[in-house]
């Protein structure tokens, strides 16, 4: 009798420390970022002057005719003020009477990403970086030949790398 009590007892305990293992969780998973740059808002803050948060991260707008570079002819390749991917280059660059940098054309197809915009009442394309989702400006359709495109872009976005050579 005595024995059986053991056993019994001994049945239970092993049922219930079996009942109660938790299951091993795995370790969690890194987010996936698609190869993307993603920082803290604190790390764009302590990278960026106030404006270029602002408009690339808060998708700001700074005011026209003010930007470093909406009347400059330098030539060189513009760069993501943020994460310094190739977005634009001079050779694209035209004289728009917009107040902002315009650009006929990205330096290369896949730097940019293309997004509907209906804030302001308006149903515009926003242009972001594909590399760091930084908000450059907008893009329309009344840019002159070869494409037809204007890309409509904030200095405050871009950083300019002059070169002596025209690219
Ligand atoms: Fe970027």
């Amino acid at each position: 009798m005595k024995r059986s009590l053991v056993l019994i007892a001994a049945a239970v305990v092993a049922a219930a420390c079996g009942s109660q293992e938790p299951a091993p969780t795995p370790a969690p998973a890194p987010a996936p970022t698609g190869g993307k740059i993603v920082k803290s808002e604190e790390e764009w803050k302590a990278q960026l002057s106030e404006e270029e948060y602002y408009v690339t991260r808060e998708k700001g707008t700074e005011r026209a005719f003010t930007g470093r570079y909406w009347d400059t002819k330098t030539p060189g390749v513009y760069h993501c003020v943020c994460c310094g991917t190739e977005l634009f280059t001079s050779s694209t660059k035209f004289e728009s009477g917009c107040g902002w940098p315009s650009f006929f054309e990205p330096a290369d197809a896949k730097n940019v990403e293309y997004h509907e915009d209906r804030s302001l009442g308006m149903v515009r394309t926003e242009i972001t970086c594909a590399k760091c989702d930084a908000h450059l400006g907008h893009v329309f359709d009344d840019g002159p030949p070869p494409t037809g495109k204007r890309y409509c872009i904030n200095s405050a976005s871009l950083r300019l790398e002059e070169s002596t050579d025209e690219k």
